[in-house]
């Protein structure tokens, strides 16, 4: 009896083992609250940025997850903690948002952001914008104090000074830097080289954040200046609801940076969190997969993602992307290039 007993037990052990295993969370941790941000993704390689500049937008990334951190942490809601993280960022001119945007054709700086809510799938979004410092807020007020979800140019502005929202001359956004690269975009259109805008400025510099609260609402922003030298009333992804921002309580949040049109045509943040809701597939796993159907067409850029469970990945198929992520387990870090990352957790 006791020998059939132990053989009967080794199995059942097992099973029971197993059925453990199965119930177990998909994540090594499941954090109370986590946010993950980013400044853009491009061309660039460690070789080619001197330790001064590194410093100096590594310490820029920190003060913005900071932000955000600190929302969460005293018990702040993820849209809060997001507005806090890009708020920031609009305001240093190192960042294609805000201050610091680049030049269009025409030689003004036009800002195009949006945001969401997860809990309830509200929206907001502007675009083609000229005088408002903080277009992320605008997004949100679109979102919370408006019928609408996506306002434009002249009508969005309008509506930012109704909502009293902080108004600026345009000379506040233009950088030398950035007014060089549009100068360089049309030298090179002008010898007819064909250069593309993003031979002129390779890296992307848009910023976006998407975070998790305690509460295990979600939210997602984006915002950005869009591309060198657009014209024509050109209108990039980050201000896209689907494209550039996501944000569904049931699956994640996204926030994208890269060659927007090739965002819309792939509706790549809509698209991650489809595939965690339906497919079951990690932040991760969506990430990568999407950003490689959209490279596939010829586009590159990365995304930041949070997961339902407070998971934080990136994934981007450029030589590096500006962002950093943090979280109530005790997550904190910023990278700048591909493979950087300590806790690859992801
Ligand atoms: N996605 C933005 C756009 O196409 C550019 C960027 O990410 O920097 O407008």
């Amino acid at each position: 009896m006791r020998i059939l007993s132990q053989f009967f037990a080794a199995p059942v052990l097992a099973f029971a083992g197993l059925l453990l295993l199965l119930a177990a969370p998909a994540s090594a941790h499941d954090p109370e609250w986590s946010i993950a941000i980013h400044g853009g993704a491009g061309t660039m390689s460690p070789e080619r940025m001197d330790a001064e500049t590194r410093a100096e937008y590594e310490a820029a990334l920190q003060a913005a997850l900071d932000a955000g951190s600190k929302v969460l942490a005293e018990g702040g809601t993820a849209m809060d903690a997001v507005v806090a993280a890009i708020t920031l960022m609009e305001d240093d001119p190192k960042f294609n948002a805000g201050r610091g945007a680049v030049f269009t054709w025409d030689g003004v700086n036009e800002h195009d952001a949006s945001i969401m809510d997860g809990r309830t799938r509200d929206a907001g979004a502007s675009t083609g914008t000229r005088n408002v410092r903080h277009p992320i807020l605008l997004a949100r007020a679109v979102m919370e104090d408006s019928p609408h979800v996506f306002l434009s140019r002249e009508g969005a502005e309008q509506f930012a000074a109704e909502q009293g929202l902080e108004l600026v001359d345009p000379a506040w956004f233009g950088t030398d830097g950035r007014r060089e690269a549009l100068d360089r975009y049309k030298a090179a259109q002008m010898e007819e080289q064909g250069m593309s805008q993003l031979a002129i400025d390779t890296k992307f510099g848009t910023v976006g954040a998407v975070a998790r609260d305690s509460n295990g609402n979600l939210a997602a922003g984006t915002s950005t200046g869009g591309m060198t030298g657009k014209r024509w009333g050109r209108i990039g992804d980050s201000p896209i609801i689907g494209s550039g921002t996501y944000a569904d309580n049931r699956a994640c949040a996204v926030s994208a940076t890269g060659w927007g049109e090739y965002f819309i045509r792939t509706n790549v943040a809509a698209e991650i969190c489809a595939r965690m809701r339906m497919k079951g597939e990690s932040a991760k796993v969506a990430g990568e997969a999407v950003i490689a159907e959209m490279g596939a067409l010829g586009g590159n850029g990365g995304v930041i993602v949070a997961g339902a469970n407070g998971d934080l990945a990136f994934a981007f198929d450029t030589t590096g992307m500006y962002r950093g992520r943090a979280d109530s387990e005790g997550l904190n870090e910023v990278a700048i290039f591909a493979g950087e990352d300590g806790g690859e957790d992801d």
